[in-house]
Parts: C-alpha cells; sequence; structure tokens
C-alpha cells in the first residue's frame, strides 16, 4: 500500500532453527535434489528480518522429476498392504512427537507463531498421520444386492493415484498432514509445494518421513519461490500422471487451479478462504462468548481461515460485548516475538498481510467506524500489528465485504435474527460460523440455516482431526480429516460378476 510507514525489523536474541532438522534441498523419490540452476530463494523470519536458510528454488523441470518419482513409488506402493502403511504413517507420526520441540521451533521461525501455538500445531499435525494410520486399515468396500440372480456387484475402494499437494503457510506442518496423511493411507503418493514463506516445515517434515522408513517417491518435497510457484503449479495441475489435486489458500489462487485441472479433469479438493461470522445473541452468555471471540480471532494472530471474520452482536448487548471482548484483548493479548515468554500475538507473515489489515482499518474508520483498541502497528517492529477492535461497523466496510486474514475485529450491530442470518448468509464463501445463544430452538434453526460447511454453537475453536473440515460455496470443495477425508483420496470401482 502506498504512503504505508514501515517500522524496522527488531531481532530477537532468543530466536533459533535447530539444525538436526533443518533442510534446504527438494526432496525427490527419496534424495536431497539441489535445483538444476542451482537457484535458491532466502526463507526468512517473519518476526525479525533475519534469513534463516537459502531453500532450493525448484522448477518445471525438478517439478516433472518429482511427479515422475511419486508416479513410479505409486506402482507398488499402492500394494503395500494397508497394515504395512498404516505402521508406517504411525512411525512418521511416533517421530514427529519425538521431534516436536524442533519441529515447533522450526515454525515459530519461519511463521511467526508463538512457540505455545507452534507445539500446539505439532500435536494437531501428528494427529493426522496417527488417526490415518488409523483409517488406512478401515477402507471399506460394498457387496451389492443386485436384481438379477446371475450376477454378483462389488464396489471396490482403490487410491486414485499421483496426488499433488499445494499448502499454505499459516499452518505449515498441519496442512501438510492433513491432505498427505490421508493420501497415504489411501495408498497414493504424493508431490507436495510448500508455501514460500514456510518451507522448512516441509522439509523436516520429509527428513522424518525418511528416517520413518517410507519408501522413496512416495512423499516427494519441491519447494519454490512465489515467482516461480505459478509454473509449478501448472505442472501440478496439468501432468498427464496426476490424478489428483489438494489445495489450501486462497480462493483466487484455488481458482487458478481448478482452471488448471479442468483440462484433463482431475481430481480435486480445495480448502479455500473464508469470510465466518461470529454471532452473539441476546440469550449468549456474554463472558463464553468474549473468550470465545478472543480464542477464535486472535489465534495466529488472525491469520486462520475459520478465524471469525465480521462480529454480529444483537442490538441489547452490543455494548457490553464489546467491553467484555476490549478488556479480554487487553488483559490476554500480547504482541513480541515468538520465541519470547508470555507472547501470544506474533508477526503478521510479511508486508502483504500487514497492508491489507491497514487498509481494512483504514476504510472503516474513514466511513464512520469507532476506533475501540489498537489501530495501529505495534512498536514491536515491522510486520507486528496491534490486535485491533472496530464498533460501529457497517456491512458497507471493507472489512465486512472481504477476509482480512489478520488481528483485526470489526463489531456490527443487528436488531432480529433474520437479519443476522441474511447478513451471514450474504458472503459468497462458507467456510466457518459461529454462534453464542442460549436458545435451544434458535441453536438449532441458526445451526441449519447458516451456508457454511463447519459451524460452531458456543464454541470459538472448532477445528480437530476427528471432525470434517471444509467450506461451502467458494470456500472449497471436499472434505478433509475426519472418515471423510481418505474419500478424497479414492475412487470406486463397480465390479459386476456375470454368468454365475
Ligand atoms: P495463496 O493462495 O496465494 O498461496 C497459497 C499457496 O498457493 C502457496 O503455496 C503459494 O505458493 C501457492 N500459489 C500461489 N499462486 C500459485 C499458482 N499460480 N500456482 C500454484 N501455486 C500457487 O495465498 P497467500 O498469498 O499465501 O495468502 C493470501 C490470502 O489467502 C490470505 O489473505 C487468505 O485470505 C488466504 N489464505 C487462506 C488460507 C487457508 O487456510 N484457507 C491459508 C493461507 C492464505
Amino acid at each position: 500500500m502506498s504512503g504505508i510507514l514501515r517500522l524496522p525489523y527488531r531481532m530477537a536474541s532468543t530466536s533459533s532453527v535447530p539444525a538436526a532438522l533443518l533442510r534446504s534441498a527438494a526432496y525427490v523419490g527419496g534424495s536431497w535434489l539441489q535445483s538444476s540452476d542451482s537457484a535458491t530463494f532466502p526463507v526468512l523470519d517473519p518476526a525479525t528480518g533475519t534469513e534463516l536458510v537459502k531453500v532450493a528454488d525448484c522448477g518445471p523441470r525438478e517439478c516433472r522429476e518429482a511427479v515422475n518419482a511419486a508416479a513410479k513409488a505409486f506402482q507398488s506402493w499402492k500394494d503395500v498392504p494397508s497394515k504395512e502403511r498404516s505402521i508406517l504413517l504411525r512411525k512418521w507420526y511416533d517421530l514427529m512427537i519425538q521431534h516436536k520441540d524442533e519441529l515447533a521451533r522450526i515454525i515459530t521461525a519461519e511463521n511467526g507463531k508463538p512457540t505455545k501455538e507452534a507445539l500446539g500445531e505439532i500435536a494437531y499435525a501428528a494427529g493426522f498421520l496417527e488417526w490415518y494410520s488409523e483409517e488406512a486399515r478401515r477402507i471399506y468396500g460394498d457387496v451389492i444386492s443386485v436384481p438379477m440372480k446371475d450376477r454378483r456387484a462389488l464396489a471396490l475402494k482403490q487410491p486414485v493415484g499421483v496426488a499433488s499437494i499445494i499448502t499454505p503457510w499459516n499452518f505449515p506442518s498441519a496442512m501438510i498432514t492433513r491432505k498427505v496423511g490421508a493420501a497415504l493411507a489411501a495408498g497414493c503418493t504424493v508431490v507436495m509445494k510448500p508455501a514460500e514463506d514456510t518451507p522448512l516445515s516441509a522439509l523436516a517434515l520429509a527428513e522424518l518421513a525418511h528416517q520413518a522408513g517410507i519408501p522413496a517417491g512416495v512423499y516427494n518435497v519441491v519447494p519454490c519461490s512465489r515467482e516461480k510457484a505459478p509454473a509449478v503449479g501448472e505442472v501440478l495441475c496439468t501432468h498427464p500422471s496426476v490424478a489428483k489435486i489438494s489445495f489450501t489458500g486462497s480462493t483466487a489462487t484455488g481458482k487458478i487451479l481448478l482452471r488448471l485441472a479442468a483440462d484433463s479433469v482431475k481430481r480435486v479438493s480445495m480448502e479455500l478462504g473464508g469470510h465466518a461470522p461470529f454471532i452473539v445473541f441476546d440469550s449468549a452468555d456474554l463472558d463464553k462468548a468474549a473468550a470465545g471471540a478472543l480464542a477464535c480471532k486472535f489465534r495466529n494472530s488472525g491469520q486462520t481461515c475459520v478465524s471469525a471474520n465480521r462480529f454480529l452482536v444483537q442490538k441489547g448487548i452490543q455494548d457490553a460485548f464489546v467491553k467484555k471482548l476490549s478488556a479480554l484483548m487487553a488483559k490476554e493479548l500480547h504482541v513480541g516475538n515468538g520465541f519470547d515468554e508470555g507472547v501470544t500475538q506474533g508477526p503478521l507473515i510479511n508486508d502483504r498481510a500487514v497492508d491489507k489489515v491497514e487498509r481494512h482499518i483504514k476504510d472503516a474508520v474513514s466511513q464512520g467506524a469507532r476506533l475501540v483498541a489498537g489501530g495501529k502497528p505495534s512498536d514491536a517492529g515491522r510486520n507486528f500489528y496491534e490486535p485491533t477492535l472496530l464498533s460501529n461497523v457497517t456491512t458497507q466496510m471493507l472489512c465486512a465485504k472481504e477476509e482480512t486474514f489478520g488481528p483485526l475485529a470489526p463489531v456490527i450491530e443487528f436488531d432480529t435474527e433474520e437479519e443476522a442470518i441474511a447478513i451471514a448468509n450474504s458472503a459468497n464463501v462458507g467456510l466457518a460460523g459461529y454462534f453464542y445463544s442460549q436458545d435451544p430452538a434458535q441453536i438449532w434453526r441458526v445451526a441449519e440455516r447458516l451456508e457454511v460447511g463447519m459451524v460452531g454453537v458456543n464454541e470459538g475453536l472448532l477445528s480437530s482431526v476427528e471432525c470434517p473440515f471444509g467450506g461451502v460455496k467458494q470456500s472449497g470443495i471436499g472434505r478433509e480429516g475426519s472418515k471423510y477425508g481418505i474419500d478424497e483420496y479414492l475412487e470406486v470401482k463397480y465390479v459386476c460378476f456375470g454368468g454365475l
């Protein structure tokens, strides 16, 4: 954004990346490879601007090599008995738990989130490997009853093939395991392209996959810079040996990948942007609502696709809710380097993210929103932004129309349940939605009427390995995690036995 004042980075004495799992090369066919032209790109600590390491900047050539390695490995991996696949995934899980502190430090270094949150992400990420090591053994087909006496019919489940996986920076580890765990359990092999801001977690996972004995070519990682992402993405979405694409990130990028995938009609799963409403009705327990709002909004500094993005608060309790939330923010939120004790709010991922928060706040204030807390870059340094609370927000303001993906909580007042639902459902995306109410009839009505893939009722944190994650409308296609997630990597084949 033009005219924005960039604060200098501040160095933190406590930041460091553990060397044991730090890898900077691509991982293809079980080997560590530099890019063919020796190109690299820097990975920066968003809190300090320090260069952590230079990573291989792969292009289409390395990507094709990785797809070929995955295609070759698929020929044997698909026939590995599910119990053996299960054991290997479990070993990978065990290694993640054994190395959880180092993995969490890598996340804090490359993503900025506080160490405690990073440790939480590692437990969540490892949980997908554990879950899918169990689900690998529960891939059931069907015997179908048919009207013809001389026939028998079966539905078999088979792995789709090579899966291309593209992940974002906000959960550098969990977004990988949620996809890769399901893919490998199903018998697929993968080529994954991590986000350019956070490739180190993906590469550390590759090292652990190697140690766990996951066969060469089953899990491949091709890191690349933002500049090379379109060319690499094109190979990942159009290569004839790729059967499936799974992406988490922005809706804009998802649409590009969907168009590329259309030409050869590949299977797709898309986890795209959200614009979550968080509705507080008159009947709500306000203390619980404010606590839920704080957790839901400010985890990962608001850079979570299921973060509340619009707080819709009923007229009678609006002032009380704003007061409670602002008091909690002042007490509980501490901005600083994620490696430092007591910090709850790390930096945003980069300049672009800071610019978006600033743009949304300026737009709202210029149209009459009231700044209750925050509203400016934090003096913790460049990329840090004060947790911000706005009231008097209207549906015309930018922050009510699009995802902020940052530490901004805008409060919009409403009168009736119908009005709240109409505002909530006016978005063209629908990932998560939350509401607080103690009226059982209202709870049923609103849970059913919200146009989203996931609903939190009197609960601000809803993700869990066991439950289906995904959205409706332009928030995406498919579900991840849970017993449903593995279906994204399986084909159903009907086999008809005749002449009996
Ligand atoms: P993005 O969609 O641009 O990037 C996500 C991933 O896609 C990264 O790995 C990136 O390198 C890759 N990518 C980008 N363009 C590509 C292309 N043409 N071909 C192949 N890969 C490509 O998202 P971002 O820039 O990291 O974040 C911007 C916005 O996206 C955020 O403000 C937020 O709204 C949304 N976002 C959503 C999630 C989520 O979990 N759903 C995560 C991160 C970001």
